[in-house]
């Protein structure tokens, strides 16, 4: 007979298995509980070979409530977001906006992931455009490097890109960046209202 302290762990672990799925189900607009593993989605994904779990296992994974795997590993990132996995599946899942999905779960979750130096490399270059209204390229590396702790990182390409003008010391900011602090409070407002992800 289970002893009644281990079916409430059981109940609650449910309860948060199916409320991740329903986020997920909500942010992407696509069924994750209609899968039935087929395979059709990994054998087309050109980015099959680098990740550690192919697109049908990231599905499957999140039926079994093992998101923490899927958060936590590097298939999530490495999605080209390509959409051969929607239009390949028998079952209309929309695989390329689960990883969509995906992704966005894990920013919220705040760098579970190992590859978060994609998270950090992302909220950089958002900052930018926000301060500059315009990405800085040299700013974004120098910042990256100090922050991931890769100090020296690139360091040797970064003379030979200033000489063939293709990276500047200093960038001046948009002259239109009232207009971009605009779109920036406005999607902030649809996050309020729960209109955007
Ligand atoms: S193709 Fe669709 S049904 Fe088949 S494994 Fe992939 S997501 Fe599941
Ligand atoms: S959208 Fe992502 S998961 Fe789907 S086939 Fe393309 S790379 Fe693979």
């Amino acid at each position: 007979m289970k002893n009644i302290k281990n079916t409430k762990m059981e109940l609650s672990q449910e309860t948060m298995n199916v409320g991740f799925i329903k986020k997920v189900e909500a942010l992407s607009g696509s069924s994750v509980r209609r899968c039935f593993q087929c395979g059709k989605c990994s054998a087309g994904c050109p980015m099959r070979s680098f990740m550690d779990h192919p697109p049908n296992r990231i599905v499957r994974l999140i039926q079994l409530g093992q998101w923490e795997r899927v958060l936590a590993g590097r298939s999530i990132w490495y999605c080209a977001s390509c959409e051969t996995c929607s239009t390949r599946c028998p079952n209309k899942v929309d695989l390329a906006a689960i990883m969509d999905a995906l992704r966005k779960l894990s920013w919220d979750a705040d760098g579970p992931s190992k590859e978060s130096y994609v998270q950090l490399a992302n909220k950089l270059f958002i900052n930018n455009i926000k301060q500059y209204g315009r990405q800085y390229e040299m700013r974004l590396a120098a910042v990256f490097n100090v922050k991931s702790g890769q100090f020296l990182k690139d360091l040797m390409l970064g003379p030979k890109l200033l000489s063939k003008g293709k990276l500047k010391m200093f960038h001046s900011k948009n002259k239109n960046l009232a207009e971009i602090e605009k779109i920036f409070s406005r999607i902030e407002e649809m996050r309020k209202k729960g209109d955007a992800p």
